[in-house]
């Protein structure tokens, strides 16, 4: 045990249906060092939880004092049993934080990802300071975490700031869940990827298709495309940047923050829309509601690791 008075250091996990990361973070937030490994899919919850023991086992030192952990779903809180991850099936009714407790002899505590992000941004992040405040993840899928009023909002099983399925548009491909038309179908990294595919397709010869070299057309490719002046990759982004200024308008009329931080892979192209959704805000946003900030999220992709972590720490 460390002597009192020293610094308590907490396990944040990061349970994604691709990437499995975890870290050992201190009390200020700071990762004191990290692993990442690809998600056991095939080998279903009892590879995985297999997984996540092995990290903690890694991970921990004499200081650790608890372990939280991000999860892309919906869980019970009391008692830390999963509800259902869309993303990896078969996790229902799983009771993942009586697990490690039982194999690390340390508390664990379940948190929805996107709020575990939040917690990480607003206590170690772009959100410092603020007691209204918004995380959205822009990344596979679109996700939100909400600070209101200096408290985090939850909601009933944890579910609360499913923004990302907000009916935004009359049509659109399928969304993930199904439907038509949610916010994440038409403006997630994944459509992104979607609309530069198509460009891709239709224009053989052009920066999109040489720069994929023959791998699926993803958003990453758009924003080397635009960075290098590509025409088409910049008129790929002026759309994606309309379809997230509505989103990001519904979030300033329904939840008033003070800042809106975007994690996800899209927010490193958050520079070369930010024009563009900014008109979108210009346009719609109500009288009397404040421009507010829109950042990208200042911990990149340990945001949930460290939100997990820190919240492990009010444990
Ligand atoms: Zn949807």
């Amino acid at each position: 045990m460390p002597a009192p008075g020293a610094s308590r250091r907490f396990i944040g996990v990061d349970l994604g249906g691709t990437q499995l990361r975890a870290a050992l973070v201190n009390e200020a937030g700071s990762v004191v060092r990290a692993q990442r490994v690809l998600t056991d899919r095939a080998g279903g919850p009892e590879a995985v939880v297999a997984q996540i023991e092995a990290l903690v086992a890694e991970m921990r030192d004499d200081a650790t004092q608890a372990i939280g952990i991000g999860i892309p779903g919906a869980f019970d809180a009391a008692s830390g049993v999963v509800l259902g991850l869309p993303a990896l099936p078969g996790w229902a009714g799983l009771a993942l934080a009586a697990r490690i407790t039982a194999s690390s002899g340390l508390a664990c505590v379940l948190e929805n990802d996107a709020t575990a992000a939040a917690i990480g941004e607003w206590r170690a992040g772009a959100g410092r300071g603020c007691d209204h405040f918004v995380y959205v993840t822009i990344s596979t899928g679109i996700g939100a975490g909400i600070v209101v009023d200096g408290r985090l909002l939850r909601g009933a099983r944890g579910q609360a700031g499913e923004i990302g399925h907000c009916r935004i548009a009359d049509a659109s491909d399928p969304c993930s869940c199904g439907r038509i038309g949610c916010w994440e179908a038409v403006a997630s990294g994944t459509a992104l990827g979607r609309r530069a595919a198509r460009v891709a397709a239709a224009h053989p010869e052009g920066t999109l298709a040489r720069l994929a070299h023959g791998v699926p057309v993803r958003a990453a490719h758009v924003g080397t495309a635009a960075r290098i002046g590509d025409a088409g990759a910049l008129a790929l982004l002026a759309e994606e940047a309309v379809w997230l200024g509505y989103g990001l308008v519904n979030i300033q009329h329904i939840y008033a923050p003070e800042r809106i931080v975007m994690g996800g892979g899209v927010s490193q192209l958050l520079d070369l829309m930010a024009d563009g959704i900014a008109a979108v805000v210009r346009e719609r946003l109500l009288p009397g509601f404040p421009h507010v900030p829109i950042v990208a999220a200042s911990l990149g992709d340990d945001s949930g690791m460290v939100g997990a972590a820190l919240r492990a720490s009010e444990l």
